[in-house]
C-alpha cells in the first residue's frame, strides 16, 4: 500500500501535453483525525483535496487556491484549498438525514478562487456548474472557461488514500486532435485501484506505454493549516469589543477554534485589551 504524499509532473515529449499525478495519504488520515467524516463525504472530499493539489500544479501563483460548492445536497459545505507549494487543507459539514438519501451534492455551483499573498495582485474567481454526477468534469469546464485549455481529470479514493491524475493540452500544443483524443482515450482506461495502488511509472508504463514520456521529481504535499494567531485575533477584532466583553463576563477565556485543523487560540481579559488597544 503506497504511504506518501506527493505531486509529480510529466510532459509528452512529442506533443505539448502535460501531465500531473497526486497521490494522499497522510493528508488524508490528518484530515480524519481532525473531524471524523461520514465515508462518502470523506470520499469526496478527498477527491476535492486532490483536485486543488493537481490546479495548484498546473497555475503560477503564490497564495491560496480555494475550491468552494454551494450545492443543494447533503454536503453544504465543501472547502478545500492549497496553496503553491501543495500545503493542503479542507473541511466538509453535511446534513446527516439528507446524506442517508444518498444525494451528496446535489446540484449547485463550484466556485474556484485564487487569492495572492501580495495584496496587490488580483484575485481571480471562476465559477462552473457541479452536480454528483460530474464532479471531475466541473474541473474540466473550468480549465476550459477560464484558461482556454483542454483539460481531463481522474479522481480516486478508498477512505485512506487519495490520488488524481490530469491530462493538459497546452496552448503551444502543435499536434492534432487526434492525437490528443488519442492520449485522454488511453488515460480513461485507468481503474481507481490502479491509480491508488501503482507507482507512477508503473501508471505510465501501463497508458502509455508506446509514448515518450519525460517524468518529472515528485515534490510533496503535506496537510498544513494556514491558520495564526494573528489571523484570529482579527477575528476577535471583527467580532467588536461590546460583544467580546460581554462574552468575558460569562467565560473567563475566550476560544477561537480553527474549522479547519481543530486548533483552538485561546484569549483572556489581557489578551483582548491588547488586541483592542493596538488596533
Ligand atoms: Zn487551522
Amino acid at each position: 500500500m503506497r504511504q506518501y504524499d506527493i505531486l509529480q509532473k510529466f510532459i509528452f515529449e512529442s506533443a505539448d501535453i502535460r501531465g500531473e499525478f497526486v497521490h494522499l495519504h497522510h493528508c488524508i488520515k490528518a484530515l480524519v483525525e481532525r473531524h471524523p467524516y461520514p465515508q462518502p463525504v470523506l470520499n469526496l472530499l478527498s477527491q476535492a483535496l486532490s483536485a486543488v493539489a493537481l490546479l495548484s500544479g498546473t497555475i503560477k501563483f503564490e497564495g491560496a487556491l480555494i475550491l468552494q460548492t454551494e450545492t443543494n445536497g447533503a454536503i453544504n459545505v465543501l472547502v478545500a484549498q492549497s496553496n503553491e507549494k501543495q500545503h493542503i487543507r479542507g473541511l466538509a459539514k453535511w446534513d446527516e438525514a439528507r446524506l442517508e438519501e444518498g444525494c451528496l451534492l446535489g446540484e449547485g455551483r463550484l466556485a474556484i478562487t485564487i487569492i495572492p499573498d501580495n495584496a496587490k495582485d488580483k484575485r481571480y474567481q471562476g465559477i462552473v456548474e457541479i452536480s454528483d454526477d460530474n464532479f471531475t468534469l466541473a474541473f474540466e469546464t473550468y480549465f476550459m472557461q477560464s484558461e482556454q485549455l483542454a483539460t481531463k481529470l481522474w479522481l480516486a479514493s478508498d477512505g485512506h488514500r487519495a490520488a488524481g491524475l490530469l491530462l493538459q493540452k497546452m496552448p503551444s500544443d502543435n499536434s492534432d486532435w487526434a492525437y490528443w483524443e488519442h492520449v485522454s482515450t488511453l488515460a480513461a482506461t485507468i481503474s481507481d485501484q490502479e491509480l491508488l495502488n501503482l507507482d507512477n511509472t508503473e501508471i505510465l508504463h501501463r497508458l502509455f506505454h508506446e509514448e515518450d514520456i519525460r517524468l518529472f521529481d515528485e515534490s510533496p504535499a503535506v496537510f498544513k493549516c494556514r491558520c495564526t494567531k494573528e489571523k484570529m485575533e482579527k477575528a476577535i477584532l471583527t467580532c467588536g469589543e461590546a460583544e467580546i466583553e460581554t462574552l468575558l463576563i460569562i467565560n473567563p477565556v475566550i476560544d477561537v477554534t480553527c474549522e479547519f485543523c481543530n486548533q483552538q487560540y485561546s484569549f483572556d481579559k489581557v489578551d483582548v485589551a491588547r488586541i483592542f488597544a493596538t488596533s
